[in-house]
């Protein structure tokens, strides 16, 4: 640290320490006894103990109760651009050893605390990155980090999407636009695992694409030959394009977004894949199965992909009970045999209570369930160890008789 500049501190209440001591990358609001010379909300702070110890370096969060996002664990480092283009540099360099350029150039290559940049997201898709700004202190150091992205990278398009909920939080507004190069096409075409996919950056969901799928939709392969394959929440039909990849027998997707439903259609013509066995319906995953169900219309392996159910710990008994019907519906239109590949992506929803939840709907629905594979987010989607909501996704593939 440079002791002849009066940095910005905040001085944690006694015995708050510790909570440095786990690596763990936030300080919420409630451990803070007092704050001192912060200027500009997301500039750089020494966290000092109640007695005035150096512990660490962070940004700042005026308005969140995430109160400091870690920088640096090492009081003598100093936050500039050398440090963010070694930790960008370091993210770059896993990617190398968990990504195969030759048939994928979509994936995650920033993936916020996880990869020691609390509050950046940045995806590659093709020629394009697309940025997420998520915390002050991503905010404070865009301009910097926008720099340092277009030197190492190959790529000179940065797209901003940051409207999302976690910067409302922040009470940032949401802001999505070019911050380099040229504005994307309505469509940017990617290959993952060598499928084609076209991709709606500028407002589909996300930033574009469910890119943390991508290991278990590769997954997909090895159960979908001859089978009657059932995709619920489909989006822009990732899992269906794999199954008939692998020579699906038949193939039905549910969605509620006509938008997506479009780019599934497109998605199977790019790849030159026919559509007689495919069907798109546009509805609601409950309702759809339930007359599923009351019809009698059976499958043989199911894809329950839906959205986050549980955004706050509040909402979790809620979430619970609709994971669990969705998962019993899904039970009761099985084949014997069949195979069932459920997730949840609430990070509130852990992964023994999703084993509880599946277990219960495998008593409700009279079926035995055995659960064959657990499945997490794709390598892109590193988890810190000292930061373990950084794990949201959680996957089960049951074999369900
Ligand atoms: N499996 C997909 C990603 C699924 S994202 C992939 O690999 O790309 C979740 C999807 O669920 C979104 O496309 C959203 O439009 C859809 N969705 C949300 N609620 C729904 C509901 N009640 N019924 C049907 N679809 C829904």
């Amino acid at each position: 640290m440079d002791n002849n500049k009066i940095m910005p501190s905040v001085f944690l209440k006694k015995g708050k320490e510790r909570l440095v001591q786990s690596k763990h990358p936030w300080i919420f609001s409630g451990a803070i006894e007092k704050i001192k010379d912060v200027k500009q909300n997301g500039e750089t702070v020494v966290v000092k103990s109640f007695d005035g110890k150096e512990l660490a370096l962070g940004a700042i969060s005026i308005h969140s109760q995430i109160a400091v996002r870690i920088w640096s664990f090492n009081v003598n480092k100093k936050i500039d651009d050398q440090f963010f283009t070694e930790r960008i540099n370091s993210a770059i360099s896993l990617r190398r050893n968990i990504i195969n350029f030759d048939h994928t150039n979509v994936y995650r290559l920033i993936n916020s605390e996880s990869d020691l940049i609390p509050g950046l997201i940045a995806d590659v898709y093709g020629d394009f990155l697309v940025c997420q700004f998520l915390s002050a202190g991503a905010e404070f150091w865009k301009a910097t980090i926008v720099e340092i992205l277009k030197k190492l990278l190959n790529i000179n398009n940065i797209f901003e999407r940051s409207d999302t909920d976690s910067r409302r939080k922040e009470k940032f507004e949401e802001k999505s636009g070019v911050l380099s190069g040229i504005e994307p096409p309505d469509f940017v075409e990617v290959v993952e695992n060598g499928l084609k996919f076209l991709v709606d950056i500028k407002s589909g969901h996300k930033t574009g694409f469910y890119i943390d799928q991508r290991d278990n939709r590769n997954l997909i392969k090895d159960f979908a030959k001859d089978k009657s394959v059932l995709n619920c929440f489909c989006y822009t039909g990732g899992f269906s394009l794999y199954a008939h990849s692998a020579g699906a027998k038949s193939i039905t997707n549910i969605d509620s977004s006509s938008a997506a439903l479009k780019i599934l259609t497109k998605n199977f013509s790019i790849n030159n894949f026919p559509s007689e066995q495919v069907t798109n319906i546009e509805g609601d995953v409950f309702q759809v199965l339930r007359k599923f169900r009351d019809e009698g219309k059976t499958f043989d392996l199911i894809i329950l992909d839906p959205p986050k159910f549980a955004e706050s710990a509040s909402q979790v008994n809620k979430a619970a009970r609709g994971y669990k019907d969705i998962n019993l519906l899904a039970m009761k239109i099985l084949n014997t045999g069949g195979v069932l590949f459920t997730f949840s992506c609430s990070g509130h929803i852990t992964q023994d209570l999703f084993r509880k939840i599946v277990d219960d709907a495998a008593i409700d629905s009279g079926r035995t369930v055995k659960f064959i594979r657990q499945l997490t987010q794709s390598a892109d989607h590193p988890v810190l160890s000292s930061f373990p909501e950084g794990l949201y996704l959680k996957g089960l593939v049951c074999e369900v008789t």
